[in-house]
């Protein structure tokens, strides 16, 4: 299985458009020693001409022309000169599935309604046939609230959703139905909605299904654990992260009131469904005792110091063997 990070920002990327933290004017004033990053994205694929996203982030049609595998490769039909130009070029109001349209994009895994987890999605809506695995609820959410989500569905086949239920494992399918050999797992994390769910709309939905991590296990048995939201480290998910081969965990936050001493007001990371880096409950120390994934940070904001590879933070991270993801790096599973 291949596993390509695609961004690995929080929400609001680095820097941020609004932020003047001390890392955003650094990267400005091009004086950071650091790296930029898009907002968090994974592609996985067991087969080459097969890609699902791990969610869908706001960055995606960038993170896409950054990377050759998810890009289109136009099929015979439409290559082929010999056939006239009306059959070779796409028509903007045919069925999902047109010769010249061919990404290798087939689906993608949902793991909670936020806007920089779902809003590329809206970004893939030139009638690609692409299926969508997500919990009833985040279904129910974006397909029944959000009316613009209507430009997915605007053919037959368009877009397919796959619903799973919270701890029972599923296989990644394609558009088609065809079983990619990839098995996911989600495990119930966080019990908050997004803050544009009505409280009375919240009321009708399962909270464990609000915020979830994944459990993904390629054909051959190796596991990947994917969190980027961790509220809190339970001894369950210690033991559940010692099962995998590579734990890409929340990197948001340095400490627990980041953002309230950036900014002067705000939520504590814990509040925000964030276990800091940081501190004696952080996930520095209480994910020490992990020995068997390799251990990468995502999902970091851009207030966080560790971003800074000059700094002590970064320095610290690295010494406990934790990497901090970069956009653009690529494993094998
Ligand atoms: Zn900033």
């Amino acid at each position: 299985m291949r596993v390509r990070i695609l961004g690995s920002a929080a929400g609001g990327a680095f820097p941020q458009w609004n932020c003047a933290c001390p890392n955003c004017g650094a990267v400005r004033s091009r004086t950071f020693h650091g790296k930029a990053r898009m907002q968090t994205q994974i592609a996985i694929s067991a087969d080459p001409a097969t890609w699902f996203l791990l969610g869908a982030s706001p960055d995606l049609r960038s993170q896409i022309e950054a990377t050759p595998e998810l890009q289109p490769q136009a099929s015979a039909a439409a290559a082929d000169p010999s056939r006239p130009p009306r059959e070779r070029s796409a028509q903007k109001n045919e069925t999902a599935s047109s010769p010249a349209r061919q990404s290798p994009i087939a689906g993608a895994v949902l793991l909670n309604a936020d806007i920089d987890h779902v809003l590329g999605l809206l970004l893939l809506r030139e009638l690609q046939p692409l299926r969508v695995h997500a919990t009833e609820s985040i279904r129910r959410i974006l397909s029944e609230d959000n009316s613009m989500f209507a430009m997915l569905q605007r053919v037959p086949d368009q877009l397919t959703w796959s619903c799973f239920n919270p701890r029972v494992a599923f296989p990644l399918l394609d558009a088609s139905g065809k079983d990619s050999g990839i098995r996911c797992r989600a495990l119930s994390l966080g019990t908050h909605f997004p803050a544009y769910v009505s409280a009375e709309r919240r009321s009708q939905f399962a909270a464990g299904e609000a915020s979830l991590g994944l459990m993904i296990e390629s054909p051959s048995h190796k596991r990947l654990a994917y969190m980027p939201a961790v509220p809190e480290i339970s001894e369950d998910l210690v033991r559940e992260f010692d099962s995998a081969d590579v734990l890409m965990f929340d990197g948001t936050f340095w400490s627990d009131d980041e953002l309230i001493r950036t900014q002067g007001s705000g939520q504590t990371a814990r509040q925000m469904g964030h276990v800091p880096v940081s501190s004696p409950q952080g996930s520095l120390s209480r994910l020490a005792q992990l020995r068997r994934p390799r251990k990468i940070y995502i999902h970091i904001n851009n207030t966080n110091p560790m971003l800074n590879e000059a700094g002590r933070e970064y320095r610290e991270v690295r010494d406990a063997g934790w990497e901090l993801a970069e956009d653009g790096c690529h494993y094998e599973l």
